[in-house]
């Protein structure tokens, strides 16, 4: 059956008051791939109703990002949706969401600085606040996160604890191309060679397991080697970071168990990456 459309944040948050099950929600900015249904089918395969929301949520993106090309197809988005026989799709306006005179704003101290918000500054307290706002609209048994933004899983479990919310986080992993190239909704800006250009990311992340197992363990040289690997494909890194994945805090030996997360711009689109090391 075709999911209920529904736009209306009043309407969305009565129809959850009233709904019996389980209820497992998958946060989303629409163009879905493989990624976001692999969200979508775990929440169907742990809970009774499942709804996914899709929202491009201004105040993640600051000024010279990509909000007004960030690409959309919601009929596309809907029918993909209905294939897996989702129950409801939330797709609020920004006045519904941001009305006039709003001037409330979420944020999570020091791991909001790391990592992405180095270069993003402004970027989880949007992401923060909407997650929250969603939150309060559909309070979900569970909502599934993908580990592609594994900043952004640490941080809403952080604030989901703090704030007392009862929903729990499910993270699931990192959906990838057969050549690895992790899914994201942006490879769709790059060229054909920027697409072959973008393989050094899992690349990178593949050599970094290969040095350890090699007995490796240092950050530095770690980094160093992936840089080489990343540069000799004309890509320009924002960051690479070895860290607890508990803490985001740097760690200079790689143990197992620690992350690797990386930001590499590939001609003009920032593209993310991480990996678990074991
Ligand atoms: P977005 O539409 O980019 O905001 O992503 C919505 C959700 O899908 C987030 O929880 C992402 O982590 C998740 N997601 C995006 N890409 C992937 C992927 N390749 N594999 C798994 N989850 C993903």
């Amino acid at each position: 059956m075709k999911p209920k459309l529904i736009n209306s944040i009043e309407e969305m948050s009565t129809v959850c008051r009233q709904l019996k099950g389980k209820i497992g929600f998958v946060p989303t900015m629409g163009f879905l791939h493989a990624g976001h249904l692999s969200l979508v089918s775990e929440a169907k395969r742990k809970t009774d109703i499942v709804i996914v929301s899709i929202y491009v949520n201004p105040t993640q993106f600051s000024a010279n990002e990509d909000l007004s090309s960030y690409p959309r197809n919601i009929e596309r988005d809907i029918e993909l949706l209905t294939n897996l026989d989702v129950d409801y799709i939330f797709f609020p306006t920004d006045e519904q969401m941001y009305p006039d005179g709003y001037k409330t704003w979420l944020n999570v101290d020091k791991i909001t600085q790391v990592l992405c918000g180095r270069s993003r500054p402004t970027h989880f307290r949007g992401v923060i606040t909407i997650v929250a706002k969603l939150m309060n609209i559909i309070d979900p048994d569970l909502m599934f996160m993908g580990e592609k933004d594994f900043q952004q899983l640490v941080v809403l479990k952080q604030m989901i604890k703090d704030l007392n919310f009862r929903t729990k986080i499910v993270g699931c992993p990192i959906i990838r191309e057969k050549d690895g190239l992790a899914l994201s909704s942006r490879n769709k800006y790059l060229s054909y060679s920027g697409r072959k250009k973008a393989l050094c990311l899992n690349k990178s992340l593949l050599l970094a397991q290969k040095l350890f197992n090699r007995g490796i363990i240092s950050s530095n040289k770690i980094i160093s080697q992936m840089t080489d690997l990343i540069e000799e494909n004309e890509c320009i890194i924002d960051y690479i970071e070895v860290f607890d994945q508990n803490t985001l805090e740097h760690i200079p030996k790689l143990i197992s168990g620690s992350r690797i997360a990386l930001a590499v711009i590939v001609e003009n689109t920032r593209l993310i990456d991480n990996i678990k090391i074991l």
